[in-house]
């Protein structure tokens, strides 16, 4: 075991083994059916998608900006102050105890302005 590898979460690692599965089923399906698309399309996507998962990656930058331009997206966000860093237990408010959660759209939270939008990312990564 090197020290390298133990610097990876295990988000990057569970990460990283659907790049690979999806690598390799397209892989296996390119090799079989060459010339036919049609066939390896659905695991072109699947990589994509792994790919997503990936920070650092262009897939993920993209798939970033994409959020980023829905502004009817709904993000979950604390009932009592209205942000998602309090929702995911990074700055909790003196009311998170008793507060519930509710659905604000992206557009309605830019309106609030109560923090960055840094924190209104789907994946709870
Ligand atoms: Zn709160």
């Amino acid at each position: 075991m090197t020290g390298k590898i133990q610097k990876y979460s295990d988000a990057s690692l569970y990460a990283l083994t659907r790049v690979i599965d999806a690598a390799d089923r397209l892989y296996a399906s390119t090799a079989e059916f060459p010339d036919d698309p049609a066939c390896w399309s659905d695991h072109m996507e699947a990589l994509d998608s792994a790919l997503e998962g990936c920070p650092g990656t262009s897939a993920y930058y993209h798939a970033k900006r994409r959020r980023e331009n829905n502004p009817s997206e709904t993000i979950t966000v604390c009932s009592a102050c209205l942000q998602a860093s309090c929702w995911q237990g990074i700055f909790y408010c003196d009311d998170y105890k008793t507060a519930g959660t509710v659905e604000k759209t992206r557009a309605d939270l830019e309106a609030l302005a109560l923090e960055s939008s840094d924190y209104w990312t789907r994946d709870s990564e």
